[in-house]
């Protein structure tokens, strides 16, 4: 399988990201901008903004059969009917949690991730620890993230490439019955759809 990069490298700047770092620099020491206010804005996607998007898509799927359908067999399309493309999630995968199986995702080689529906990659999702131990001990990193599943729970990992990036579409909470989109959307977090949590219960929530 080739894993072509056409994005961003950590052990390695490209000449875009390299001349970012430069400017910031410069704009720091000038005083022109404050490197908080900048950390605000990369929290927002981070956290924010993007993982709505994603957090919009399975709850979709669980109100919406149909659309949980479409999304299994197609999640490109599935997804972009709601209006999320673009860079870094053109070929999308949903991988559903059930009782039995819970999915977790990786970019073993760098840091491939659904951009259109999670916004940007956490800091820890581009590290060596997260990315060799998801593969070779998925489920010591799980308990890492505070999710212990049951000893008979298969965690089948997701190793994703610039060609392909996954979704977790953690399980619905039990007592969200009658729920809107909405009020559901607001119970997936970004870690349950990377598959390193689990959807918030009502109560968490
Ligand atoms: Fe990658």
């Amino acid at each position: 399988m080739t894993h072509d990069h056409d994005h961003d490298h950590d052990n390695e700047l490209d000449p875009m990201a390299a001349r970012v770092r430069a400017l910031e620099t410069i704009l720091t020491r000038k005083g022109l901008v404050d490197p908080a206010a900048i950390d605000v804005i990369v929290d927002t996607y981070e956290t924010k903004v993007g993982p709505r998007n994603g957090a919009r898509v399975v709850a979709k799927a669980w109100s919406d059969p149909a659309y949980a359908d479409w999304l299994r067999k197609d999640a490109t399309a599935a997804i972009a009917s709601l209006g999320f493309t673009g860079r870094q999630g053109e070929h999308m995968q949903a991988a559903f949690n059930t009782p039995d199986t819970h999915n977790l995702v990786v970019c073993t080689l760098c840091s491939c991730y659904p951009w259109a529906v999670l916004g940007l990659p956490p800091v820890w999702y581009k590290a060596p620890p997260y990315r060799s131990r998801a593969v070779i001990d998925p489920r010591g990193v799980l308990e890492e993230f505070g999710l212990t599943l049951p000893a008979d729970t298969k965690i089948r990992v997701w190793d994703s490439t610039a060609e392909l990036r996954y979704l977790v579409v953690p399980e619905r909470p039990a007592g969200t019955e009658g729920f809107s989109e909405e009020k559901l959307a607001g119970l997936v977090t970004r870690d349950s759809m990377i598959g390193t949590g689990v959807a918030l219960t009502p109560e968490a929530a």
